[in-house]
């Protein structure tokens, strides 16, 4: 029987595939006793567990190679470190259960080493894998972190952060379901960069079983558990529908009327750049440069690998604009050296520009980097500072991209709701403005973006966002400069000629939406997107919103 659950689709078109759950990080099994006739059947459970883990981690370093081989190869040796072992047997014996045994035994060895210094103590993350594989083991649960599965699969996570989603292997994963998130959160802006379908804020999804066969809907948000032969030929025939009429759209973006709105790719790195080309991207209008950083959680990377991954960005658009966002550091997207540990309320703490307003040696080594890489090249460079919140700090950046010697455009994201709203006066500073609507929606609402049960809030068709893009917009009309978006907004086609319709003047998207969203522009005159602009801006909800543009773009 099929069964339909809903969540909010964050990522166009359909998987189908076996569920594979997120493992969770830690396990902590329930300290029960054990009768002391089942000690001898538990100590061999515990011991076939440490093989299995082992044999498993040296396999998967085989595979691995490298690095990787000596990390996976050294974490099987631990597995079955004899001390650990036989403080596992010597628990059991007194009546633990094998896993409270292994949890308990593995902790003890822990306390030890993360006393032992910084090399052993860096160690100390394996180890806590290791005991967490063993464990998941014993229990019969999901091995912890991105699944082991050599068949491609759908993957189902209580919530993705970016640090599990860089490991993933994008030709394994069909789509994304998460329990939590919104239309904002890493899980859909990444699936949006893999171009998998993805649907986010979905109750229950944590309880979907292992293996069980799912469609997923990117669009409408619908997930079909153990669907029929027919409804799966349904799903499939209309998203092939949808993709033929997309490839036939094609060139720059425009309104049926001839009005241009360039569309541009959101980018991580040098990695996401020929998707972004295959798709047509005029340029690149959001380039996230803390992918670049997430590799050394102690270091900032060296100017020559800066310079280098921002010249393969650069290189792969001869002609074209590329808006490069310095390091967006904070909340969501922490960095350990940069970031204060011990704020209440991160998102409201030091992120964005005031983290590097407060370390001004990254910034100056960034923005040297990029003088260097766009050196020679025939590159339009634009350089913005994410969390602009007054023309003082759009000052404090132009001043440091000047102090750096970069020839670029600079620019400022409107993501805090006081830039919108004093827009101009933050453009006496720079020369253009993006609004980052993930961050300006998650503002002006009071509404984490990482908070599924808020993510009605987050909809960038709420009315009260709409008004301050204007705001934004009218502003950068009023001083001759541009304005365009960045944020998740530009990826939703409806969206994207409502914006256009309040005077943006670029989009920029993860590559997969920008055939959608050139193909729903090209539909409509730019006087029909003003006027469901009118129209979407004059409701009172970000349902009604939608429906009142969707009225009037379909002449109802
Ligand atoms: C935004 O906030 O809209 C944005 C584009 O930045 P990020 O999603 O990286 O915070
Ligand atoms: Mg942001």
């Amino acid at each position: 029987m099929d069964t339909t659950l809903r969540g909010v689709g964050v990522s166009h078109g359909v998987a189908i595939g076996e569920v594979r759950h997120m493992g969770t990080a830690v396990l902590e099994p329930p300290a029960k006793q054990i009768p002391a006739q089942d000690a001898e059947r538990e100590q061999g459970n515990a011991r076939k567990a440490v093989e299995a883990v082992a044999a498993d981690l040296m396999a998967r370093g085989n595979l691995a190679g490298g690095e990787a081989q000596a990390v996976l190869e050294a974490q099987a040796m631990m597995a079955q470190d004899p001390e650990l072992i036989a403080d596992v047997d010597r628990r059991i014996a007194v009546g633990s259960t094998a896993e409270r045994a292994v949890y308990d035994a593995f902790a003890a060895y822990r306390e030890l080493l993360a006393g032992a210094g910084e090399y052993l103590a860096g160690r100390v993350a394996d180890l806590d894998d290791v005991r967490n594989r063993i464990v998941a083991r014993l229990l019969g649960v999901p091995m912890p972190g991105i699944p082991d599965s050599d068949e491609p699969y759908v993957l189902v996570a209580r919530d993705l952060a970016p640090a599990d989603t860089a490991l993933l292997d994008p030709t394994l994963v069909l789509g994304f379901v998460t329990e939590e998130g919104g239309p904002t959160s890493h899980s859909a802006i990444l699936a949006r960069a893999l171009g998998v379908p993805a649907v986010v804020a979905l109750p229950g999804a944590g309880e979907l079983a292992e293996g069980t066969v799912i469609a997923v809907d990117g669009s409408t948000g619908d997930i079909f558990v153990n669907p029929s032969e027919e409804k799966k030929a349904e799903l499939e025939a209309a998203a092939a529908e949808r993709k033929a009429a997309l490839a036939a759209s094609t060139g720059p973006g425009a309104t049926a009327d001839g009005h241009k709105v360039p569309l541009l790719a959101n980018v991580g790195g040098p990695a996401d750049v020929p998707a972004a080309v295959e798709a047509g991207a005029e340029g690149v209008g959001l380039f996230r440069t803390e992918f670049l950083f997430l590799d050394d959680s102690k270091n900032a990377p060296s100017e020559e690998k800066q310079v280098e991954a921002y010249r393969q960005v650069l290189e792969a658009f001869p002609e074209g604009r590329v808006v490069v966002r310095v390091l967006d550091a904070g909340a969501d997207k922490p960095l350990d050296f940069l970031t204060p540990a011990d704020e209440p309320n991160p998102a409201l703490g030091v992120r964005g520009l005031r983290t590097l307003l407060d370390h001004p040696e990254v910034l100056r080594t960034q923005l040297t980097a990029l003088a260097k890489a766009a050196e020679g090249l025939p590159v339009y460079l634009e350089v913005m500072a994410p969390m602009v919140a007054d023309r003082a700090d759009a000052k404090a950046f132009a001043d440091a991209c000047r102090a750096a010697g970069l020839r670029a455009k600079f620019g400022a994201m409107v993501e805090i709701p006081s830039a919108a709203l004093r827009a101009r006066s933050i453009l006496q500073e720079v020369e253009f403005l993006s609004l980052g609507t993930n961050d300006l929606a998650q503002y002006t609402f009071a509404a984490d973006r990482q908070v599924g049960a808020v993510s009605r809030l987050q909809d960038p068709w709420q009315p009260a966002l709409l008004d301050l893009v204007a705001l934004s917009a009218e502003a950068a009309k009023a001083e001759g400069k541009s304005c365009g978006v960045c944020g998740e907004a530009a990826s939703d086609p409806l969206l994207a000629c409502v914006l256009t319709g309040l005077g943006v003047t670029s989009l920029s998207m993860g590559a997969a939406s920008l055939p959608y969203v050139r193909a729903t522009l090209a539909k409509y005159t730019l006087a029909q997107c003003e006027r469901a602009a009118s129209a979407a801006r004059a409701a009172d909800s970000a349902d009604e919103a939608r429906a009142a543009a969707q009225a009037v773009l379909s002449g109802e």
